[in-house]
């Protein structure tokens, strides 16, 4: 695949690319509000959910068209881009009609092929130059989210990222959808060129679990994040369990570490030379220690005493199992190398004995 940026201008190419928004926009106040505070909080790119694809009917589907001009309002007072999700080929004509910036297809939507179809086919007539995000599948099927990728390439979209939001399982335990890592981590080894953006919002499903997955999908590498944040989580009209306010997504996102790929071995390497270092020295301390208890061996030759003295064994673990405590070190741990090293100690003691 031959895939163009899905960057847009003015926003760092530093990893990153940061997505963050309500699940849905509710009402004209609650967006703007929200856009505000985000972009407040430095955030380029706002999502809302103007259709809603709901799980069963009577649940709130999204305020519709109304929507987008709220969206427009947002781009014209804070500047920022503005993305939200197709389900249709009427989803895109009127999404593009009203300038918005970014489109993504749900989980919901990638698992359908013939509407896969439609809205790549609706982006070509539309004219649509922004990027096209495509959520995976809610079954873990990475053959249907490679389809789903190249229905919109063949249709001459060159601009297409992916978002991982996790797959739907009966049992919810810790996660609302199992990440399973290795399944978008399959796809970017088969189209490496492509944008691979974390949804932790829809993977937790639990404000708690925001931080750490981010963390996570930055450890994996991946290029951007897109995540769910309300002025008011707890009144929110949908995924309000998920939901982080302005504050906290700022708060999150200035405490992730984010280790650049070059760096990272660049410093490993320091680690390493570190490492070598302390391991000489640990030889050569070890083999002092072996030559004064050879030395001890020798007194204890020529006064005639027996080389083990369970006493001071003692003594010895129970002091340094004590300090090893303070610093860290596991006390189990501290017993094997102790018991290592006592035994060492007492074969070099035996051989001077035996001379
Ligand atoms: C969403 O992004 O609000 C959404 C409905 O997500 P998904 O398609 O991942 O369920
Ligand atoms: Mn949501």
């Amino acid at each position: 695949m031959k895939l163009q940026s899905i960057m847009l201008p003015g926003i760092s190419v530093q990893r990153p690319f940061i997505i963050a928004g309500p699940c849905s926009a509710e009402t004209e106040e609650q967006v703007i509000t929200t856009a505000r505070g985000l972009s407040s909080k430095g955030v380029k790119v706002f999502r809302a959910g103007i259709w809603k694809p709901r799980t069963k009917p009577g649940g709130f589907e999204g305020v519709g068209i109304a929507g987008l001009p709220w969206l427009q309002r947002v781009k014209r007072e804070t500047g920022m881009y503005v993305g939200t999700e197709v389900a249709n080929k009427n989803h895109v004509f009127e999404a593009v009609k009203h300038g918005i910036d970014i489109l993504w297809l749900g989980a919901r939507t990638s698992v359908n092929p013939f509407a896969v179809q439609e809205i790549a086919e609706a982006l070509k007539v539309s004219g649509f130059d922004g990027p096209v995000l495509v959520k995976n599948p809610v079954n873990p099927d990475l053959e249907l989210w490679i389809g789903a990728i190249e229905r919109i390439y063949n249709e001459g979209i060159r601009r297409i990222g992916v978002i991982h939001r996790g797959f739907s399982t009966y049992d919810k335990k810790l996660y609302r959808n199992l990440p399973s890592w290795h399944v978008p981590i399959e796809l970017k080894r088969r189209i490496p060129e492509i944008p691979l953006i974390c949804d932790p919002s829809h993977i937790g499903g639990k404000r708690e679990l925001v931080a750490p997955l981010c963390q996570q999908a930055m450890d994996l590498n991946y290029d951007g994040l897109i995540i769910e944040s309300h002025c008011s989580p707890d009144d929110a009209w949908s995924d309000k369990e998920q939901q982080i306010t302005p504050d906290i997504l700022s708060y999150i996102l200035n405490m992730l570490v984010v280790r650049e790929t070059k760096q990272t071995t660049e410093n490993l390497m320091q680690l390493r030379q570190q490492i070598d270092e302390i391991d000489a020295e640990l030889l050569s301390i070890l083999s002092k220690r072996m030559r004064i208890s050879r030395e001890i061996g020798q007194y204890k030759k020529e006064h005639n005493m027996p080389v083990l003295q369970t006493v001071r064994y003692d003594e010895i673990l129970a002091d340094r199992i004590a300090q090893a405590e303070k610093m860290d070190i596991g006390s189990h741990f501290m017993k094997i190398i102790l018991e290592a090293i006592h035994e060492e100690s007492i074969r070099q003691q035996i051989e001077v004995l035996n001379k």
